[in-house]
């Protein structure tokens, strides 16, 4: 055993990650009053918002929606300034939060996982760290983060160029200098959308290196006033009951309007041309990534998806000058919403500054990089500095980059090499007392990230306490469940529109990843409601000895 085992005690769970899910996985179960330890790779708790510390970075559901609900005393005592909060926000509430329930004493900072073993005959969790040290635990509760393993552009003679690179969810402590500075940015999903405005400002040249234009809203981001506050505080408890029974992203429209926000569980037919366009003008006015999200159908109706997509085209066109780079920025070739919508603050008029230029990589490819720079169509263009907009290994890179093993040795990435297989998302046949919060199958990504983490903490929690209550030491996903759930969140998309984009939701940005839907796109309220019967029903679909 390793000298700096921390392995005298077997804890009852160890929790994998401080973000919004691992924080409060640790504050329920150690409520519950089981011995608890969290791990996190990073010096401080916030998960993936403590790593992207890129400028402009700022989550884009609204602060008001985008919080813990679970306890009183956060709800009463924390107050947002802005309607989307900046990432430093964010870290600093989770950091508040972390204080205010005494959760440091439990967590481990600067622990990166490296190995998680379960044992089959003493049915007990191994792990070890990057720097060597071992913890057992009976139950192993993995809140990863679905978008949390970085992945590079794969570009000849990237390991050539001399000027920096950047990852923006790797982005440095200290601030780079960009003043006098040619900058060169890979992507323009999310973050992209969100660094190029603010760099654009800093630096002296910027080249955005684009591959497919994505469908865009502004934000309209403004400091909350206290009548916001006294508006939320009025009407809290009746907005996070309509967020949870029906809304899917609980993103930018807390405060529309009751009629818009309805239209949303009505088809798109139901309402004249010029009333879809006046709910689309109200939508995208007040800001935010729901925009074309106005009508039931819109997923699933060609025409209804096509209108929504042809409006943002509309908007973006609307406000960039050169009509080159507006053909550039229209998104096509995909259906609206198929690839995560994009919301920022002045990011098509970007493209309006003389010090940016806009390079379309699928007609103009980088061929290579240089020690100076990138090659385009023969040209080099000189680089201080590369930033990397490029996205992650969603869903499962996180936990495939660990050694994950179950029983009989078997790994977790050698098991979903063709695709991850979950039951509900929460556990895997094979891997006992595995549970994960924000997994493939589950519907994480597609809702308010937090209100989901939120319900399978709970959940979990509920499910590790009836193992305690009937002293089962091994619980895990049933063939056939698994089966079931992973053929149910598959058949959700087939032959629709979500099938169609090139997009991380369906593994498309990784080469070689399979190409099938990571996560669950039914919504919460019909997850919730499956989970809950399951719980009910006492556990069907879980075998527990
Ligand atoms: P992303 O959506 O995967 O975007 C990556 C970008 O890099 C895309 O534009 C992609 O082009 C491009 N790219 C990748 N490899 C390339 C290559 N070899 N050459 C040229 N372009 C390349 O990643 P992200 O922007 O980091 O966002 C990931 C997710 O994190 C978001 O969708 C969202 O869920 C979350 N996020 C949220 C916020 C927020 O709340 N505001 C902010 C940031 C991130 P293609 O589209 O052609 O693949």
């Amino acid at each position: 055993m390793p000298e700096n085992s921390r392995d005298s005690e077997i804890l009852d769970v160890l929790v994998l990650g401080c973000g919004f899910g691992g924080l409060h996985g640790l504050y329920r179960l150690r409520e519950d009053g089981h011995r608890v330890i969290a791990l996190e790779a990073a010096p401080e708790v916030g998960g993936t918002w403590y790593w992207n510390r890129y400028p402009g970075a700022r989550c884009d559901v609204e602060s008001l929606a985008y919080c813990y609900t679970f306890s009183p005393v956060i709800d009463a005592e924390w107050r947002w300034s802005e309607r989307y909060a900046a990432r430093n926000e964010i870290v600093s509430y989770l950091k508040w939060v972390a204080d205010r329930l005494d959760l440091r004493k439990d967590i481990r900072f600067n622990s990166r996982l490296t190995k998680a073993h379960f044992d089959t005959n003493a049915a007990l969790w191994h792990f070890e760290t990057e720097g060597g040290e071992t913890y057992r635990a009976r139950h192993f509760l993995a809140a990863a983060g679905p978008l949390s393993a970085p992945i590079m552009p794969d570009i000849p003679g990237l390991d050539n160029f001399r000027g920096e690179v950047i990852h923006t969810a790797r982005w440095p402590e200290t601030y780079p200098d960009f003043a006098g500075k040619r900058v060169g940015i890979i992507g323009t999903g999310s973050s992209g959308t969100q660094v190029i405005p603010i760099v654009a400002q800093q630096c002296e040249k910027l080249t955005v290196f684009m591959r497919t234009p994505n469908f865009y809203s502004p934000a309209h981001n403004r400091p909350l006033t206290a009548a916001d506050h006294a508006w939320w505080e009025e009407n809290r408890e009746k907005t996070r009951d309509r967020l949870q029974k029906g809304q899917r992203w609980g993103g930018g429209d807390l405060m529309l309007d009751d009629e818009i926000n309805d239209a949303m569980y009505k088809k798109a037919s139901e309402f004249s041309a010029e009333q879809r366009r006046q709910i689309y003008e109200a939508r995208h006015a007040n800001g935010g990534g729901v925009v074309g999200w106005a009508f039931a159908d819109a997923m699933i109706d060609k025409e209804v998806n096509e209108e929504a997509g042809n409006f943002l085209r509309e908007k973006v066109r609307a406000v960039v000058d050169d009509p080159a780079a507006k053909d550039k920025l229209t998104p096509r070739g995909f259906a609206y919403g198929t690839k995560r919508v994009t919301v920022g603050t002045a990011f098509p008029e970007t493209f309006n500054r003389p010090n940016v230029e806009l390079i379309d990589v699928k007609s103009d490819p980088i061929q290579s990089f240089t020690e100076r720079g990138a090659m385009v169509g023969g040209r080099e263009i000189p680089l201080d500095f590369l930033i990397a907009a490029s996205g992650f290994d969603a869903l499962t890179g996180a936990l495939t980059a660990i050694d994950v093993r179950g029983d009989a040795g078997q790994s977790l990435k050698e098991i979903w090499a063709d695709g991850p297989q979950t039951y509900l998302g929460i556990s895997v046949r094979g891997f006992p007392n595995m549970y994960m919060i924000g997994g493939p199958g589950s519907p994480s990504v597609f809702t308010n990230v937090v209100m989901t983490n939120e319900m399978q903490v709970e959940w979990i929690s509920d499910l590790i306490g009836y193992c305690e209550a009937h002293g089962h030491a091994r619980c895990e996903a049933d063939a056939d469940a698994q089966a079931g759930w992973t053929e149910k969140v598959n058949g959700l998309v087939k032959g629709n529109l979500w099938e169609s984009a090139e997009s991380w939701y369906v593994g498309a940005n990784v080469p070689g990843k399979p190409r099938v839907i990571l996560a669950y796109v039914g919504g919460y309220a019909a997850y919730k409601a499956e989970c809950d019967a399951i719980c009910d029903a006492g556990y069907p679909g879980f075998r527990f000895s």
